[in-house]
C-alpha cells in the first residue's frame, strides 16, 4: 500500500507541473489522482461532488477553481494540495479517527492557537480584553504543539489571539518549518504590507482570514475608524502577490443584515477573496455586551442565506454555528479542533475559556486526555438536533455540567467568569432559537 501511494504520490507531483500550463485538462486528471487517497465515504461523496461540478461549466464551485489558478501563485496552489487536502485532510482525518477510536479519546483535525494575547484594535465586546494581555506563547512551544500533533496525524493549524500578526515573524518561521502543514491566521489586516503578503505567497501554506463586519459603517464602528480600509489594502497586497485569504465575520444584532448582503459576499469575491467564515457574537466576560446576541431571525438569515449562497457563489462558505447538521453537532474538546490560548491553557473551543490543563506543563497527547475534553467526548451531541449544537450558546446548562464534573477552572484571568454567569446571558436568546431549530429539524426530518 505504501509503495502503491508513493507511485501515486508521484503522479500527482507531475500532475501539479502540469497545471500550471493548462488547468482545464489537468483538473480532471488531478481529481482521478486523488480518489486513491479517499478513504472515508465523505471524501469520496467530496471527491465525486467536484467531479460533477467541474463538468459543468456555469457551476460556482468550477469558477472558483478557475479563480484559484488564475490568482494564486504557483506555490500556494501546490501546498493547498499537498498540506491541506492531501496531508490534512484525506490522510489525517482516517488517521485522527483511527486513534480516537483506539484510545477512546478525541484528536482534532485542527489546532488553533494564540500566538499572542495583545492586540493592536480594541473591538467593542471582543473576548481578548478577557485575558491578560501581556502573554505570548513562545516560537518553541508552538514549534513543539506542531511537532506532537503531526505525529498524531494532525497538519492543520490556525492562529488566533490577540493579533497574531504581531508575531508574523514568528508565524512565518514556522511556516518554513513546517512545510507539509497548512496554516490560517484571523488578523484585522493592519499589519498586512506588500511584503509580508508576498512572504505568504512564497511560502505557499499561510493562509489569512480578515476580519470584517460588513461595508466600511459596520467593520469601522465595531472596529475602530479605518479598520475597513486596511482590511481592504491589506486584500490588495494578498491577492496581488497571489497569497490565499478569504474574510472571517463576527454576525450580531447590529450588522446580520449586511453581511448576509449578496452585495457585500460578492464585494469579498470581487476583491479576492476565496473563503468566508461566518461566527455569531457570544457575550463572553465583563465587557460582554449581551443586548449585541443575533435574534432568531437574524441566526435563521444566516444559516438560509449561506446555504443559498453555496449553491451560487464562488466563494467557500463556513458558518461555524449552523453547520451542526453537516459536522454531526459540536466539533470542540479534540472532536475536530481545540483551542490553546496564549498563556498555554487548553480550551475545548475559542469560544470556552475553561481549562484543566496547560500546553506548559503536558504534551499534546495528555491534553487530549484532560477531564474537560472526556467530558466532550462522553457528552457530544448535545443535542439529538444538530441544529443546536452548542453547549454554550444552545444548551447553556451542559457546559457548566462539564465544568464541573472536570474541574476545570475560568481562564478569563481578568474576571475569571462562572459558567453559570455567562449561561445566564445566553439562556434568552437559547430559549428563542431553541424554538425555532425545533421548527426547522422537524420539518428536515418529516422531509426525510
Ligand atoms: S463549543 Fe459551541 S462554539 Fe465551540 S465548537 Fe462546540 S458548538 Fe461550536
Amino acid at each position: 500500500m505504501k509503495v502503491k501511494r508513493k507511485f501515486q504520490g508521484v503522479l500527482l507531483d507531475e500532475a501539479l507541473r502540469y497545471l500550471e500550463h493548462s488547468p482545464e485538462v489537468t483538473i480532471p486528471k488531478l481529481l482521478r489522482l486523488l480518489e486513491p487517497w479517499a478513504q472515508l465515504p465523505r471524501h469520496r461523496h467530496i471527491l465525486q461532488a467536484v467531479v460533477t461540478a467541474w463538468e459543468d461549466e456555469n457551476n460556482n464551485w468550477r469558477r472558483l477553481l478557475m479563480r484559484a489558478f488564475d490568482q494564486l501563485a504557483p506555490p500556494v496552489r501546490r501546498r493547498f494540495l499537498t498540506n491541506f487536502l492531501l496531508n490534512a485532510s484525506l490522510e489525517g482525518i482516517p488517521r485522527g479517527h483511527a486513534l480516537a477510536a483506539e484510545h477512546q479519546i478525541n484528536v482534532p483535525w485542527a489546532i488553533l492557537m494564540d500566538p499572542t494575547s495583545r492586540c493592536n484594535l480594541s473591538c467593542r465586546g471582543c473576548w481578548a480584553q478577557e485575558y491578560e494581555n501581556t502573554a505570548d506563547l513562545s516560537l518553541a512551544t508552538m514549534d513543539r504543539i506542531i511537532r506532537e500533533g503531526k505525529e498524531l496525524g494532525i497538519y492543520m493549524y490556525l492562529y488566533s489571539g490577540g493579533e497574531p500578526l504581531l508575531r508574523a515573524t514568528d508565524i512565518v518561521a514556522l511556516a518554513e518549518r513546517h512545510d507539509d502543514c497548512m496554516f490560517c491566521a484571523f488578523t484585522n489586516g493592519s499589519l498586512v504590507d506588500s511584503q509580508l503578503a508576498l512572504t505568504l505567497a512564497q511560502l505557499g501554506n499561510v493562509a489569512l482570514a480578515l476580519s470584517v463586519e460588513g461595508f466600511a459603517a459596520d467593520t469601522d464602528g465595531r472596529r475602530g475608524a479605518g479598520s475597513y480600509e486596511h482590511m481592504m489594502n491589506a486584500m490588495d497586497h494578498l491577492r496581488h502577490h497571489g497569497a490565499l485569504f478569504g474574510f472571517s465575520t463576527c454576525y450580531h444584532r447590529d450588522n446580520t443584515a449586511g453581511v448576509v448582503d449578496p452585495a457585500f459576499v460578492d464585494s469579498m469575491i470581487a476583491r479576492g477573496a476565496f473563503f468566508g467564515w461566518y461566527f455569531t457574537y457570544i457575550p463572553l466576560g465583563q465587557h460582554a455586551e449581551p443586548q449585541m446576541l443575533a435574534t432568531a431571525e437574524q441566526r435563521l438569515a444566516v444559516m438560509q442565506s449561506i446555504r443559498q449562497f453555496r449553491r451560487e457563489k464562488d466563494l467557500f462558505f463556513l458558518d461555524f454555528w449552523n453547520d451542526g447538521d453537516s459536522s454531526g453537532g459540536c466539533i470542540a474538546g479534540g472532536r475536530r479542533y481545540l483551542h490553546i490560548n496564549a498563556h498555554g491553557d487548553v480550551e475545548p473551543c475559542a469560544f470556552v475559556h475553561y481549562s484543566d490543563t496547560n500546553i506548559h506543563n503536558v504534551s499534546l497527547w495528555e491534553a487530549l486526555h484532560s477531564p474537560l475534553f472526556l467530558q466532550y467526548r462522553q457528552n457530544q451531541p448535545f443535542h439529538e438536533n444538530l441544529l443546536l449544537p452548542c453547549p454554550l450558546l444552545d444548551n447553556p446548562a451542559r457546559l457548566g455540567q462539564m465544568v464541573a464534573a472536570s474541574g476545570a477552572r475560568s481562564t478569563q484571568h481578568r474576571d475569571r467568569e462562572s459558567p453559570e454567569v455567562l449561561a445566564a446571558k445566553c439562556l434568552p436568546a437559547a430559549r428563542l432559537w431553541q424554538t425555532k431549530a425545533a421548527e426547522i429539524w422537524n420539518e428536515h426530518l418529516t422531509a426525510q
